[in-house]
């Protein structure tokens, strides 16, 4: 989080203005309060009801479309408005109203504010510039004759920005970006990832704008196998006149690892990067492929935002994503899909057979047999789903589930690469994956025993 910025979350006094149709004019009637977070993802609002007996809002209080504010760290933006409330006192008490949000701009012209919507977002990752393949700085050591040494130095500079289109007229921008703080001698260098999305005509919904980043924030903690927080941003917001500078941004969504979700262990071997995936362009065809299959793509990415499920019930997730992914192809007539299980008629194979089939003879070395492995995994989710006498042994299923999940995330990243390299990384390369491959050889083989 910015330096600036963390100081309004640890809790600020101002004068806000409400904007319920839109933006108030800020020489009209203030509200005053204090706004602080309440949660990692949350901020509040609580102000002073000075008039509880307007009529338009005694009823109830609706979300605003956006607040303005002025408070003692500078002025800011409120948006994305998940809770508002009153309470309404008589006699002594102070009457009193609560908004709850998640995103906050900071360092904002707010009497030229026209909308709540803004003309773009970034956020701000630290340690992955190696996952887009980018770095800013340069370090080098510098010795004396006798070897000892004498100096360091660190060059950071600023990188080409690579941009891509998205739908919508948006377009998402990829670029290092490098800020220092402190005194000459205690400097703090700061050269984050930079992602962007901008709209490239009128100002955008926060919601089209935050979408895409947080695409690319799941796979990101995909590859990571832990949730990747942006830990910055800025945001243009939309105002009357010449484009402004970039606000200060923080936003819950991007910033604050969800409750359950465990934040990313370690940042140094990711089972990707971006260059495995197909770069760029890579990006823009994961975005189109959430957009459209999120259904498929859902259980290997919500396991970050939503915490790890119990086996049972991963294993069902997978499934009926497989189920999914192979029906919206079979509508398309895709040859693969049409895969025949080994009994002719049955369904033995179930719909993991065709897709294991298709990300081919990395997964089937890897997992010893797909057709056996297959087998097993459809046969657990049709008991889990059709019999009831059945006593799941959580165990083989967490291994049948999270060797599914791999199968899956591969079927899907061959995909949006467009070739089999994210298989050869996962599968043929099995450095990150020789534990559960150990599992699932032992499991298959315990059976045939
Ligand atoms: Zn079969």
């Amino acid at each position: 989080m910015g330096d600036e910025i963390l100081a309004i979350a640890d809790g600020v006094m101002g004068w806000f203005w409400p904007g319920f149709d839109g933006p108030k004019d800020t020489d009209s009637d203030y509200e005053r309060g204090y706004l602080s977070l309440t949660a990692p993802d949350t901020f509040e609002l609580k102000t002073l009801d000075e008039d509880s007996f307007r009529d338009e809002l005694l009823s109830h209080l609706p979300y605003p479309r956006l607040i303005t504010g002025s408070t003692e760290h500078g002025t800011v933006l409120l948006l994305d408005f998940k809770g508002a409330g009153q309470k309404i006192r008589m006699g002594g008490a102070a009457s009193a109203r609560h908004y709850r949000g998640r995103t906050i701009l900071r360092d904002v012209p707010i009497e030229k504010i026209r909308s709540e919507r803004l003309k773009s977002i970034s956020a701000h990752f630290f340690g992955i510039s190696s996952w887009f393949g980018l770095s800013t700085s340069v370090e080098s050591l510098g010795h004396r004759d006798d070897g000892k040494l004498k100096s360091f130095t660190i060059a950071v500079e600023s990188q080409p920005e690579q941009s891509i289109r998205l739908s919508g007229g948006r377009e998402l921008v990829l670029s290092a970006h490098w800020y220092t703080r402190g005194s000459t001698d205690k400097r703090i260098i700061h050269a984050p990832v930079e992602l962007s999305c901008r709209s490239v005509g009128r100002a955008e919904s926060l919601w089209n704008l935050r979408q895409p980043l947080l695409r690319v924030q799941d796979l990101l903690s995909f590859c990571y196998e832990g949730f990747i927080a942006a830990e910055s941003g800025r945001a243009t917001p939309d105002v009357d006149g010449a484009e402004i500078d970039r606000s200060q941004l923080w936003d819950g969504w991007l910033m604050a690892a969800p409750t359950g979700a465990t934040a990313a262990k370690s940042r140094d071997f990711p089972l990707l990067r971006l260059e495995d995936i197909g770069g760029l362009p890579a990006l823009r065809r994961w975005i189109v492929l959430c957009d459209n299959h999120l259904r498929a793509v859902r259980p290997i990415i919500e396991p970050y935002r939503q915490g790890r499920a119990s086996a049972p019930l991963r294993l069902l997730e997978i499934a009926a994503a497989m189920e999914y992914w192979v029906a919206a192809h079979r509508r398309r007539r895709v040859k693969w899909v049409k895969e025949k299980c080994c009994k002719k008629g049955s369904q033995g194979c179930g719909w993991s057979w065709p897709i294991a089939r298709h990300v081919g003879g990395h997964f089937d070395r890897w997992v010893g047999d797909s057709r056996e492995w297959s087998h097993r995994f459809w046969s657990a989710y049709n008991k889990l789903k059709h019999e009831p006498e059945y006593v799941a042994n959580e165990v083989e299923l967490g291994i049948l589930a999270d060797s599914a999940s791999m199968l899956l995330s591969v079927a899907l990243l061959c995909r949006i690469s467009g070739n089999k390299e994210p298989a050869r990384k996962l599968f043929a390369d099995t450095s990150h994956t020789w534990q559960l491959q150990k599992r699932i050889h032992a499991l298959l083989q315990e059976q045939r025993a």
